[in-house]
């Protein structure tokens, strides 16, 4: 069976990967000078795992639309609780060995789960930046909290980091990732390998988070 590319990007890498996109669409990155018939002889070999996962993206169901019933499960810090709706407690939400939401706010539930998130995002990240920051001498201007839906973090010209909230729903390890990421843009402003030689010596392991965030991204929303 012939398998169709969708798209083919070559750069300077040294080995061919194959990304199955979420909507099934095949990509292939391969090095800047690998022939034709090498990706080809590749693909086939890989034919049926290319099959198998892009039938498991096709199967995905849309998410369900969130009701903040009881029992719904939302992330924090990479741990998922479940919700519980309240008749009276001081805050409208509030989270300890689970989340509790006051039954008069459900109807607002996003505006309420969103502000609460972005109050801990603010919180947590402020506090890793400050601590990467003074270990490793960086000296950010100001640290600003976004709602970016894929872009996890920015290091604006001026040296403002931003950060999208939805990462506080990440493990503590990702976020650390992030923040270094951003933190090293303050030294290097693009992706090359100067840039990465920042990140790793900060965080030899980032290659692990940086794949978490692959995989895991689109579940970091409400
Ligand atoms: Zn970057």
């Amino acid at each position: 069976m012939q398998i169709e590319i969708d798209k083919l990007i070559r750069s300077k890498r040294r080995t061919i990967a194959l990304i199955i996109e979420r909507d099934g669409s095949f990509t292939v990155r391969a090095p800047m000078r690998a022939p034709r018939a090498a990706i080809d002889t590749f693909i086939q070999q890989k034919a049926d795992w290319i099959t198998r996962t892009r039938k498991k993206m096709k199967s995905i169901k849309p998410t369900v639309e969130r009701q903040y019933f009881d029992g719904e499960k939302f992330l924090y810090l990479g741990s998922s609780f479940d919700l519980k709706l309240v008749e009276f407690q001081k805050h409208l939400l509030h989270l300890d060995s689970g989340f509790s939401l006051r039954r008069a706010a459900q109807a607002k539930g996003e505006q309420v789960f969103t502000r609460w998130y972005k109050e801990r995002a603010l919180e947590i990240i402020s506090e890793r930046v400050k601590q990467y920051s003074a270990q490793h001498n960086f000296i950010p201007k100001q640290i600003k909290i976004s709602s970016a839906k894929t872009r996890w973090g920015s290091c604006s010209p001026n040296g403002t980091l931003n950060f999208t909230w939805r990462l506080v729903m990440a493990p503590l390890d990702v976020i650390d990732y992030v923040v270094v990421h951003e933190l090293a843009h303050l030294r290097v402003k693009n992706h090359s390998s100067k840039f990465w030689d920042v990140v790793e010596s900060i965080y030899p392991e980032y290659k692990k988070q940086r794949k978490w965030l692959r995989e895991n991204g689109d579940k970091l929303s409400l």
